[in-house]
């Protein structure tokens, strides 16, 4: 059991790259403080759960999406005003809902040893990386959108909608994500393809779910579509999904069932 043997090392160096991090978040205005903390306490934990797998999935996925962040900024800043409630830094729902699955797998792999689990924990970070790339190359598109569930043309940056764009972006970012776990030599070439596969097909399942059942709403003035309670000043009225449901949420359900498929294989 993974419990009874902890090494220590992948933990410090947690701490150190996590310092490193938090430096980089906070300059770059990547996340709030309250999120750039949880993510810090994130790192260490998955670093004693699942060692130095964990250690380097989360530290490359947290560089890579500061990275992504940063091409296009005020291009995809402007997109997203009109559409989203939060826009710029994420925040701390935002950074829990895409961890937790990661840790919740990785603590069940810590606790049994079970090697399955440590694979299903990096999925679930592999999809979210790869879903947060996608939404933030995928909303400077200019090409069709469409819904993952009707296959009709739908809103660029509205939930559930695909751009060609944002795909390749999801695709090549599962198989970057996947291969680094792989080199980093915890999980053999069956893990390798297993998280490459899963941590695409959980963009899928993020844009299904999306689509089907996450919120959005209407602007009465100028009839765009949002996920904004309140637009060009005015509330906005519920369009499609479920009041309740909103993007972390999405996102979290969507990697809980990623990692859960992924403990098939
Ligand atoms: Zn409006």
């Amino acid at each position: 059991m993974p419990f009874e043997t902890i090494n220590l090392t992948p933990i410090y160096i947690a701490l150190g790259v996590g310092a490193l991090l938090v430096v980089l978040a906070l300059w770059k205005k990547a996340l709030t403080i309250p999120a750039t903390i949880s993510a810090f306490v994130i790192l260490v934990l998955s670093a004693l759960f699942t060692s130095y797998t964990g250690l380097t999935v989360f530290s490359v996925s947290f560089v890579g999406i500061a990275i992504v962040g940063q091409v296009k900024k005020e291009k995809r800043k402007d997109r997203e005003k009109d559409l989203y409630e939060h826009q710029g830094a994420r925040g701390l729902v935002q950074v829990l809902c895409n961890a937790m699955p990661a840790l919740i797998y990785g603590a069940v792999y810590f606790a049994t040893g079970i090697h399955s689990f440590l694979i299903a924990s990096a999925v679930t970070v592999c999809a979210g990386v790869a879903d947060s790339a996608a939404s933030d190359l995928g909303i400077l598109s200019d090409g069709k959108v469409i819904s993952l569930l009707t296959f009709k043309k739908v809103e660029r940056g509205m939930s559930g909608g695909v751009s060609l764009i944002g795909t390749i972006s999801a695709l090549t970012t599962s198989v970057v994500v996947s291969a680094i776990v792989f080199a980093v030599g915890e999980v053999g070439i069956k893990g390798l393809w297993v998280i490459a596969l899963m941590g695409f097909v959980g963009t899928l399942i993020d844009s299904l779910l999306g689509a089907g059942i996450q919120r959005a709403y209407r602007c009465s003035k100028c009839q765009k579509l949002t996920e904004k309670r309140l637009h060009c000043g005015a509330p906005t009225t519920l369009v499609k999904g479920l009041r309740f449901v909103d993007n972390n949420i999405i996102n979290v359900v969507s990697l809980i069932i990623a990692g859960a498929i992924s403990l098939v294989f």
